[in-house]
């Protein structure tokens, strides 16, 4: 956790009941629209990250899109977008995956990373970590090295961090 978890949890919003009864929806917008809370979260990802020698950040569509861009833009890195199924137009590799609801799958582009490029994967939030899981398999098999997985909230009951973990991530959470 961050030295601004605390903070950073303390603006965001959960939602009872949406998108669908029974899930807590945690809701980053109050967070966006606060300038000082939003520059202190992408700070927390640059002191963690700055040393880390990376090449890339690869961000999950569409809210890890969020963070995933000015980080990169901080740590001199590329930017690459792993994106929902049928919006990416190039050659796409895919992995299917299951939600807390319901299923979907993540495209990535096939000449997204040099073999050994060293990649920080990020999302805004961990629930069941099968998006995650996911998008870190694609990366894998496209040759690149994930160093870490990185979001804002980790839903520890749903323990997706340790299914990460399980299949070989490392985790970073801002918040839990
Ligand atoms: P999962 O694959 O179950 O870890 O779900 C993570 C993805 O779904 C992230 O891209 C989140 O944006 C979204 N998500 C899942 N559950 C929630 C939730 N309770 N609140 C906000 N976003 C969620």
């Amino acid at each position: 956790m961050s030295i601004y978890g605390d903070y950073i949890k303390s603006v965001i919003r959960t939602v009872p009941d949406w998108p669908q009864p029974g899930v807590n929806f945690r809701d980053i917008t109050p967070l966006l629209q606060n300038s000082a809370a939003f520059r202190k979260l992408i700070d927390s990802f640059v002191h963690r990250y700055q040393e880390m020698d990376l090449d890339a950040i690869a961000a999950i569509d569409a809210r890890g899109f969020i963070i995933g861009a000015p980080l990169a833009y901080e740590l001199g890195c590329s930017f690459v977008p792993v994106r929902k199924k049928g919006k990416l137009p190039f050659r796409t590799i895919s992995e299917t995956y299951t939600l807390e609801y319901g299923q979907s799958e993540v495209e990535l582009h096939a000449d997204a990373f040099q073999h050994g490029d060293r990649i920080l994967l990020v999302d805004d939030l961990i629930a069941t970590g099968g998006t995650m899981c996911a998008a870190a398999k694609l990366i894998t098999r496209s040759g690149g090295h994930v160093v870490e997985t990185a979001t804002i909230i980790d839903l520890p009951e749903l323990a997706g961090s340790d299914k990460i973990r399980e299949a070989g991530f490392g985790v970073f959470a801002v918040c839990s």
